[in-house]
């Protein structure tokens, strides 16, 4: 069978299990023939040997149970960086860029000295290691598998980044930092999101939070100023309706020029303080 009658029925396959059906077939195909997606296009009409048809079968029929893509290929990009990724943290989101591009903006100095807490992947603080060298960057997650991950992936990109095991602040006594910057689990308990789509196969650590998914963000802000330099800025991703509760936050806990961005889609991402 040929690449695009097998992709054709790939698509219809996925259709209505996944929101991006075609592009999740040709990342799977991709994957599997080890070729870059313009691969498809140029030869469409390359027949598939029947071994590369049964194990495109067997990766389809995983995502069609809903396993996520960034899962069965091992990889997800975020801010064009390859990551790899697996079960043991949050798949990186394009949502989070947006934090990213937010602590870019800030005036900082050459060597300014920024933290990710709950690092994951690593892909906020690899991100900004990829922009800014000179930066001092630290990263802490409480699970040793995020650490190992993150790790593996600072040192498959050549990139400098401490890394540690830390729950939250915990391993950080007597740094300051210029930008503390966090995607902490941010979602309520019984959020029906919880049942559909990737964060079906995503650690809950990474994605629950108590008292109306606010506690890690309460935990984060309340004892940023701990370590934060004068004039640091505490920037935490969360969901699109927190914005207010989270300001209200910042507010409480004495910091200034509190204020709200935006994601892609034009919804409240992350606030800061
Ligand atoms: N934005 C993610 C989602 O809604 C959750 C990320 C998080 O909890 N930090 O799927």
């Amino acid at each position: 069978m040929r690449i695009d009658a097998v992709l054709a029925a790939a698509y219809d396959r996925l259709e209505g299990v996944s929101d991006t059906p075609q592009l999740d077939a040709q990342l799977l195909l991709c994957h599997l023939l080890q070729k870059p997606r313009s691969f498809l296009y140029t030869w469409p009409d390359k027949p598939l040997a029947e071994a590369e048809r049964r194990q495109f079968e067997a990766l389809l029929s995983r995502r069609h149970s809903g396993e996520p893509v960034a899962h069965l290929i091992g990889e997800r990009e975020f801010w064009s960086l390859p990551l790899a990724v697996n079960p043991s943290t949050l798949i990186p989101r394009p949502d989070t860029e947006s934090l990213v591009e937010y602590v870019l903006s800030l005036p900082m100095a050459e060597d300014a000295r920024v933290v990710d807490l709950g690092t994951g992947t690593g892909a906020i603080a690899l991100a900004l290691a990829s922009e800014r060298p000179k930066w001092r960057l630290h990263a802490v997650d409480r699970m040793a598998e995020a650490v190992a991950l993150a790790r593996r992936n600072r040192d498959a990109l050549g990139l400098t980044v401490e890394i540690e095991q830390s729950d939250w602040y915990d391993a950080l006594q007597g740094l300051r930092f210029d930008v503390i910057v966090s995607n902490p689990p941010y979602i309520e308990q019984d959020d029906p999101h919880l049942s559909r789509g990737d964060v079906r196969f995503e650690p809950l650590s990474a994605l629950v939070a108590a008292e109306d998914g606010l506690a890690d963000i309460i935990h984060i802000v309340e004892n940023g100023r701990l370590f934060l330099n004068d004039g640091g800025t505490v920037i935490l991703e969360h969901g699109y309706r927190q914005g207010q509760a989270v300001r209200e936050i910042f507010t409480r806990f004495g910091y200034q020029e509190v204020g709200t961005g935006q994601d892609l889609a034009g919804r409240d991402r992350y606030s800061f303080g």
